[in-house]
C-alpha cells in the first residue's frame, strides 16, 4: 500500500513544479521520494505516516536548538496574540539587532530581510554602490542564494542537480560574477591582476557547506581580507549558516578575520524566515532612507520572526559551543571509522557543529574534489540510514547538522544504523 508521503508527493506533482517549493527537498539523486513531516520536536522529525527520524538536517541550519526549544515556542506564543506584522517598527527590531551588534564583531549596523538570498543581494548592491565597480569573485561550489549574479557555478541545489548555468539568468549579469576555485588564493589574485579596478566585493563561505562541507585552508580568509584591502574591494563573508554556528559570533568570531560586510540568515530567525545583512557603519549608511542604495521589505522585521530570533540567540549565549564541537566530531570519527571498516572509500570532516559523508579518500578541499566522491555510494547510504530512522541531507553536496539537543543516545543509534548499511 503507498504510504502518505507518497500520496502527498504524487499530489504536490502535479500542482507544485518538483513537488516540493525548494530543489533541495526533492530526493531524486538519491532514488527516494521525499518525506512529507507532520511535526518535530528536539532533533526528532514525525513523518506523515507516523515514522520518527533522528534529524541531522535541521530545516538545512536554522534549528541549532532543536526543534521546539521551550523559550522560543513561548517566546511565538507570546507574540502572536500581539498581531503578526505591523508594517510599522516595532521594539523587537531593536533587540535583535542589538543582539548581532554585539556579537558579530564586523557588523556595526543591521538590516533585517526575510530570506538568506535577499541577504546576499543586497549586500551585494551595496558593494557596488559603494565602489562604484559590478565585479564580484564567487568561489565555484559556494551557495549564496538564489539572486542572479550568484547562480554561475553555484552549490547546493544547483549541483546536487547538475543545472548547468540556469536558464533565465541574463549572461550580461553573470559575467560580472569571476569564479575562482575555492582555498586557492593564486587564482584569486590572478582575478585581482586581470580585474582588480572592476571588482566590487569578494563573496566567500567562510567554511563551506553547500559544496558538503569544505573547510578554508590556513591563510586563506586572510588572504582574501589582504586582497580585498589592497584592491579597494570589499570582503563580504555570508554567514548565513555559519552565523551563530561556528562560534556565537560567528565564522569571523572563530577565525578572528573581520570582512566589510556579513549576510546572516537561518539561525537569526529561529525557524522564521528571517536573513540579515549589515557590516561597517560607512558602509551600511548607505542603505536607504539613511542613504541612497534602496532595499525594502513589506515583512522585514516581522514581529513573530523577531521574537523566535531573539529567543534563540538568547538562549545561544548560554550555550556550550566547544562542547558541542567535541561531541560532534568525536561522532564524526566514528561513523568515518564504521564505513572505512566497510572498504569503501570515506571521509567525514567537522567543524563546530557540522559534517559531512564524502565517499572519497580525502576530505576534499574544493567544489572539484567534492565532485569527485563517489555520489552513487551515498545515494545507498542515504537510503539505508533512512530506512533506520536517520534522516540526513538528501545530496552528498550538503552538510549534516547537529544540534545542542541531539544526545549521545541519538549519536549512538546513528552509529549503529551506519554499522548495518550494506553497500
Ligand atoms: C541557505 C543559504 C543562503 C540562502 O538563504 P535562503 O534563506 O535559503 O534564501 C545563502 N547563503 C548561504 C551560505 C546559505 O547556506
Amino acid at each position: 500500500m503507498e504510504d502518505r508521503s507518497c500520496e502527498l508527493f504524487r499530489k504536490a506533482c502535479e500542482i507544485i513544479p518538483g513537488g516540493v517549493n525548494s530543489p533541495v527537498r526533492a530526493c531524486r539523486n538519491v532514488d527516494s521520494m521525499p518525506l512529507f513531516i507532520s511535526s518535530a520536536t528536539g532533533c526528532h522529525l514525525f513523518d506523515a505516516d507516523g515514522r520518527e527520524y533522528i534529524d541531522y538536517v535541521l530545516s538545512w541550519g536554522p534549528m541549532i536548538l532543536g526543534h521546539t526549544w521551550p523559550s522560543v515556542t513561548a517566546a511565538l506564543k507570546d507574540a502572536v496574540p500581539k498581531g503578526t506584522s505591523y508594517g510599522a517598527p516595532c521594539a523587537a527590531e531593536v533587540e535583535l539587532a542589538s543582539l548581532i551588534v554585539e556579537a558579530v564583531s564586523g557588523v556595526e549596523m543591521v538590516r533585517m530581510v526575510n530570506s538568506g538570498t535577499e541577504a546576499t543581494m543586497s549586500a551585494l548592491r551595496l558593494a557596488r554602490a559603494v565602489t562604484g565597480r559590478d565585479g564580484v569573485v564567487k568561489f565555484i561550489g559556494c551557495y549564496h542564494g538564489h539572486a542572479d549574479p550568484f547562480l554561475a557555478a553555484a552549490g547546493s541545489g544547483v549541483a546536487t542537480h547538475s543545472i548547468p548555468g540556469t536558464p533565465g539568468v541574463p549572461e550580461t549579469v553573470t559575467r560580472d560574477t569571476l569564479l575562482a576555485p575555492y582555498n586557492d588564493l593564486d587564482a584569486v589574485s590572478r582575478l585581482f591582476a586581470e580585474n582588480g579596478d572592476r571588482i566590487a566585493a569578494i563573496i566567500v563561505e567562510p567554511a563551506a557547506a553547500n559544496m558538503g562541507l569544505v573547510l578554508p585552508a590556513p591563510g586563506f580568509l586572510r588572504g582574501l581580507r589582504r586582497l580585498a584591502s589592497e584592491h579597494g574591494s570589499l570582503l563580504i563573508f555570508d554567514e548565513v549558516i555559519t552565523g551563530f554556528r561556528l562560534a556565537y559570533g560567528g565564522a569571523q568570531g572563530r577565525f578572528g578575520i573581520e570582512p566589510d560586510l556579513t549576510t546572516m540568515g537561518k539561525i537569526i530567525g529561529g525557524g522564521l524566515p528571517v536573513g540579515c545583512f549589515g557590516g561597517k557603519r560607512v558602509y551600511m549608511e548607505r542603505v536607504a532612507p539613511q542613504g541612497p542604495v534602496y532595499q525594502a521589505g513589506t515583512l522585514s522585521g516581522n514581529p513573530l520572526a523577531m521574537a523566535a530570533g531573539i529567543a534563540t540567540l538568547k538562549q545561544l549565549k548560554t550555550m556550550n559551543y566547544s562542547g558541542l564541537e567535541n561531541r560532534t566530531a568525536a561522532f564524526a570519527r566514528s561513523l568515518e571509522e564504521i564505513l572505512a571498516a566497510k572498504g569503501v572509500p570515506v571521509s567525514v570532516p567537522s567543524i563546530a557543529s557540522m559534517f559531512c559523508v564524502f565517499f572519497s579518500e580525502e576530505a576534499p578541499s574544493n567544489f572539484d574534489q567534492a565532485k569527485a566522491a563517489d555520489q552513487k555510494l551515498f545515494a545507498s547510504f542515504y537510503r539505508r540510514m533512512r530506512e533506520q530512522g536517520i534522516y540526513l541531507a538528501p545530496s552528498g553536496f550538503e552538510t549534516g547538522m547537529v544540534s545542542f539537543v541531539h544526545s549521545e543516545e541519538d549519536f549512538d543509534r546513528t552509529l549503529d544504523a551506519a554499522s548495518k548499511v550494506v553497500f
